[in-house]
């Protein structure tokens, strides 16, 4: 362990037995790998800070690390430079690294400034927020002699729409947190030190993993070297059990980590207890009646809908907030009748421009002015229509129009009217595909989530370095989007022929 840094440090305070895990235990670094999404979330950070930055024209920058970065701080904050990015501090075990230090003469002090690429302060009062990150910077800033005035905290503005260019006054907000530092600066160095006391001890033991009393999405990758006698799938993948911590606890303190060997009579929900009862007797739930209600309610054409997004931090194009999502792509399987052969439409963005006029008169070409709009997980395909309306304000009613005609496939499975002990308690299409559509598999994929689908699209289709890089990656992103809307034509099929 060298030094702890800001980073480690809020590691240690989502959980501290975790932080001690990344630092200690080499063998376990592929279960700290980052998914696409989050590397594109690191990405955007990254490119957040770059963007704030030009707040500072006069701000100079310190491109080395550890010593060599102290040392040349030394000689900026002697020289009272105007604005220092990245200025490194060591005191003790800690080290501090601040995205920008800029010199008020006038109080002859520092001032601090952290960048942040959310959309809001993020501020719970406590700990792991905003306001403790910048908290642990001016502890360490001041601790070194360091005079600090004001602290800051940089954030993206929500509000704030793109118009032809960046305006960068608006895109940002900047938050003055200074008195609120100093409410928790005590707080914080008692937190600090509890850090610094279990980071650098090195029995794995002394440390506990809690998460025996928290449900599956708790978890993070490491809890079954901490848990190894918890079954893989077990009581912690009850559907919401998560937020029923008591009964949780109660199981866990009875011994019962199996869901086979959940008693009967244990109060659980509805959802739970149809999740045990297939577990044990390993025969589905299917309501074929209220399945058959549901799908004859629908009206043809079917038209199984599938979007592909992008959300920059730093809006792309003009009209778009930061985060929002960019449609860039949408697969369309058609079924005229319940005999007719399947069609299928779709379209990809491969310019380095606004796709919304390309994919919404796509759209129009392709679906028409009845049948149901069929899709997995409503609110997202939904929030999207809304958008691309408020963007195309002359298509917005065609937009609201298909929002009024669409119909969540997952509710089928949502609302229990089949269960099965394979889906796991989970309703995702990843999950129920390969039940009920075994033959169809994503396995085979370049491209196999949403996750890689966004990641693939900004930095191998809108910066692509070669015209081959690109052609191969639309290829592959037309792949997977097919698939998913294939794949849930598919699994309606599969339900018609169960009821
Ligand atoms: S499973 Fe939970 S308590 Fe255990 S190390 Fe991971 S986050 Fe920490």
């Amino acid at each position: 362990m060298q030094h702890i840094t800001k980073t480690i440090y809020l590691e240690f305070l989502t959980c501290a037995k975790n932080a001690w895990l990344k630092q200690y235990k080499p063998e376990l670094a592929s279960k700290f790998e980052l998914s696409a999404f989050e590397k594109s979330l690191v990405a955007n950070g990254n490119l957040v800070e770059l963007w704030a930055r030009k707040l500072f024209p006069s701000g100079i920058l310190i491109e080395e690390f550890g010593e060599a970065a102290t040392t040349k701080t030394q000689q900026y904050i002697k020289d009272k430079q105007p604005v220092i990015f990245q200025s490194t501090f060591i005191l003790g075990n800690f080290l501090a690294r601040n995205d920008v230090l800029e010199y008020d003469k006038d109080n002859d002090c520092w001032n601090l400034y952290e960048i942040k690429g959310t959309n809001t302060l993020k501020e719970n009062g406590e700990e792991r927020d905003h306001v403790e990150d910048a908290a642990f910077q001016y502890v360490v800033l001041c601790d070194y002699g360091v005079k600090i005035g004001r602290v800051n905290i940089i954030h993206l503005n929500k509000e704030y729409i793109r118009g032809d260019e960046i305006n960068i006054h608006e895109l940002f907000v900047i938050d003055d947190v200074t008195d609120k530092i100093l409410e928790r600066e005590d707080a914080t160095r008692e937190r600090m030190n509890k850090a610094e006391e279990a980071l650098f001890q090195e029995d794995e033991n002394a440390l506990e993993c809690t998460c025996i009393y928290q449900g599956r999405s708790n978890h993070c990758s490491t809890f079954h070297c901490s848990h190894p006698e918890v079954p893989e799938y077990s009581i912690h993948d009850l559907s919401r059990i998560g937020l029923s911590k008591k009964k949780l606890a109660e199981l866990v303190n009875s011994g019962i980590l199996d869901i086979n060997d959940i008693p009967d009579g244990f109060k659980l929900s509805d959802t739970q207890r149809n999740q045990t009862d297939v577990h044990k007797s390993q025969i589905p739930i299917i309501d074929h009646s209220a399945i058959k209600n549901e799908l004859e309610s629908l009206s043809y054409p079917l038209y199984f809908l599938d979007y592909e997004t992008y959300p920059p931090a730093i809006p792309l194009f003009k009209g778009f907030k930061p985060y929002q999502h960019i449609p860039f792509q949408f697969s369309l399987h058609v079924l005229n009748s319940s005999d007719g052969d399947i069609e299928h439409h779709e379209y990809l963005h491969t310019d380095n421009s606004d796709p919304t006029e390309g994919i919404i008169s796509a759209l129009k070409e392709s679906i028409g002015p009845e049948g149901n709009v069929i899709v997995w997980y409503k609110p997202f395909e939904r929030t999207r229509n809304s958008e691309l309306g408020e963007l195309s304000p002359s298509n917005r009613e065609f937009l609201s129009d298909i929002n009024n005609r669409i119909y969540d496939l997952m509710d089928v499975f949502h609302k229990q009217m089949h269960v099965h002990p394979n889906f796991k308690g989970s309703t995702s299409i990843k999950k129920v595909l390969p039940v009920l559509v075994p033959e169809l598999s994503y396995k085979e994929l370049a491209i196999r989530e949403g996750g890689s689908a966004m990641e693939a699209w900004f930095e191998k289709i809108l910066n692509a370095s070669s015209e081959e890089e690109k052609n191969e990656t639309a290829k592959n992103l037309l792949k997977y989007c097919y698939m998913d809307t294939y794949a849930m034509y598919a699994i309606w099929k599969e339900l018609i022929k169960i009821i």
